[in-house]
């Protein structure tokens, strides 16, 4: 298989000849190869986009709409066949695939009605026979950038509303999964979104990512990814005066009450901590549990994990599948060894799974540590696999702060049966996004999605919030009086 860029509706290598290898992480086989772009392959995409937006931004935004719709129909066609190739390139198990798949459908339907709607506002004028609106325009060029993680939601989450609002797009997916951009590009041209509206390029980061930054005829740039590059993209668009809205790390954490139903919270836990393999932004890497359920919470926690399935996840019955390469597995291990150095207690796992079959493939073992300190690095940095840190409390107040105590603020939940814990937990909570007897994961397309603190920059994914950053806002006053009218001075006193 080839990931070709695609611009201005024509599929082509990169003007280097030079391709990247895709490997399956479930058995470190091949799957394909994905063009490897630079800065000429973005500038051309640029300006394709650049020419194709022109007359998109015309186009009726219901009409718009209708190609989204289009989109979502296509996306509900080719769900299973969609998930498997998810699964082949990213590792995540066959369900949370149809599921991320999903969730891009929710989006194109979602954002279809929001053709019909793009509100902007009315309000009264200050002075006699004048009219005042503000409408929402669209941006112009809107470059996306996203991560190997969710490697079709995400891209859902920003190029629907950035279509439907008149924009054009120009996405560097991340280089390890090139084949959901390839079939989004492919399902866009086939819902007859007209060329140019929509355009891949495949590269690393640091070429094909950066030429994208710093292109002059793109004013806005969507980011989801490592804080990293998260700040070095923000520092380059803060000195060309971009716009950016970045999506980041994540150090999410479950608080366990000791009035909890600790049968949802074992289950909330285990979900949150080693779904994905633990490589989502808001999985869930610590447990702020009340010291007097912990003892108890631990066992079960235990007896859980060891029914987890861990393996391909195209099998059904596999729980946890791998993570996305050795490079992955390495940075996990090394933060395993800098929690036992750090004076943490293994639990389980703790370990790369080399035998068998595992030995093709990139596994970790499904890790608890207890006894871990809020000071520990391991309870306050992203380590983005399958380990959890738990985290001894005796009130409320203590798990609160513990929570809020990380440079992170993706993500959070609370299991409790008491209604006065739920609205403290609600109010003094600092994430963007709060759970409710339910684990750190879960959120729906049509709720704002993103952090505050280091994760990011006060922008938001989904939702209608999504629009704020693929528009501008236009102000317009009309003056039917048939003289001139100064705001302020001319006030009729
Ligand atoms: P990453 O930051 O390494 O890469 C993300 C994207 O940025 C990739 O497409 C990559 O090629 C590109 N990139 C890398 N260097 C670049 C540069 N110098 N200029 C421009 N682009 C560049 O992240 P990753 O390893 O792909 O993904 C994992 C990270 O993503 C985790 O930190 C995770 O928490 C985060 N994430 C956040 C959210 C969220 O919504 N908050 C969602 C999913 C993942």
């Amino acid at each position: 298989m080839k990931a070709l860029n695609f611009i201005n509706g024509k599929w082509q290598p990169a003007l280097s000849g030079q391709w990247a290898p895709v490997v399956n992480p479930a058995n470190g086989e091949a799957i394909g190869e994905a063009a490897l772009s630079a800065a000429a392959d973005v500038d051309a995409a640029v300006q394709a986009a650049k020419a194709a937006q022109k007359k998109w931004a015309l186009v009726p935004a219901p009409k718009r709409a209708d190609v989204l719709y289009k989109v979502g129909l296509l996306l509900k066609e080719r769900k299973e066949q969609l998930a498997r190739l998810l699964t082949m390139e990213m590792g995540k198990v066959i369900e949370e695939a149809r599921g991320e798949v999903q969730e891009g459908i929710d989006m194109a339907f979602y954002m279809a009605g929001e053709g019909r709607r793009l509100f902007g506002d009315t309000t009264p004028s200050e002075l006699k026979d004048k009219f005042a609106m503000s409408v929402r325009v669209p941006v112009g060029v809107v470059g996306i950038i996203t991560p190997w993680n969710f490697p079709i939601a995400i891209a859902t989450w920003k190029s629907f509303p950035a279509i439907v609002a008149g924009n054009a797009v120009v996405w560097k997916p991340a280089l390890e999964t090139p084949f959901m951009a390839r079939e989004l590009a492919a399902i866009f041209a086939e819902a007859g979104l007209p060329d140019g509206v929509f355009n891949v390029v495949h590269g690393d980061g640091p070429m094909a990512g950066s030429a994208l930054v710093e292109h002059p005829d793109v004013p806005v740039i969507s980011f989801t990814g490592s804080n990293d590059v998260g700040r070095q993209i923000a520092e380059k668009c803060g000195r060309l005066l971009k716009k950016v809205s970045l999506e980041m790390g994540g150090k999410n954490a479950v608080i366990v009450m000791d009035d909890a139903d600790l049968t949802l919270a074992v289950d909330g836990i285990v979900w949150s901590a080693f779904g994905t393999s633990g490589q989502r932004c808001t999985a869930c890497s610590r447990v702020i549990v009340h010291e007097r359920v912990k003892q108890e919470l631990e066992r079960r926690l235990l007896e859980a994990v060891k029914t987890l399935k861990i393996g391909d996840g195209l099998d059904e019955t596999v729980k946890v599948g791998p993570v996305i390469h050795e490079e992955a597995l390495k940075k996990i291990d090394r933060y395993v060894h800098i929690g036992r150095e750090e004076g943490a207690k293994l639990l389980v796992g703790g370990h790369i799974l080399r035998e068998g079959d595992y030995a093709r493939g990139f596994y970790y073992a499904p890790t608890i540590f207890t006894d871990v300190t809020p000071d520990m690095r391991i309870a306050r940095e992203e380590i983005f696999g399958p380990v959890v840190s738990i985290i001894s409390v005796r009130s409320l107040d203590e798990a609160i702060a513990v929570n809020n105590g990380v440079d992170y603020g993706l993500s959070s939940a609370i299991f409790t049966r008491d209604v006065n814990n739920v609205f403290r937990a609600m109010r003094d909570l600092d994430t963007g996004i709060v759970y409710v007897n339910a684990g750190t994961t879960g959120a729906e397309i049509h709720l704002p999605f993103g952090g505050t603190k280091g994760t990011g920059n006060g922008h938001r994914d989904s939702g209608v919030a999504a629009l704020d950053v693929f528009t501008e806002w236009r102000s317009i006053y009309v003056d039917f009086s048939g003289k001139l009218q100064r705001a302020q001075i001319d006030t009729g006193d």
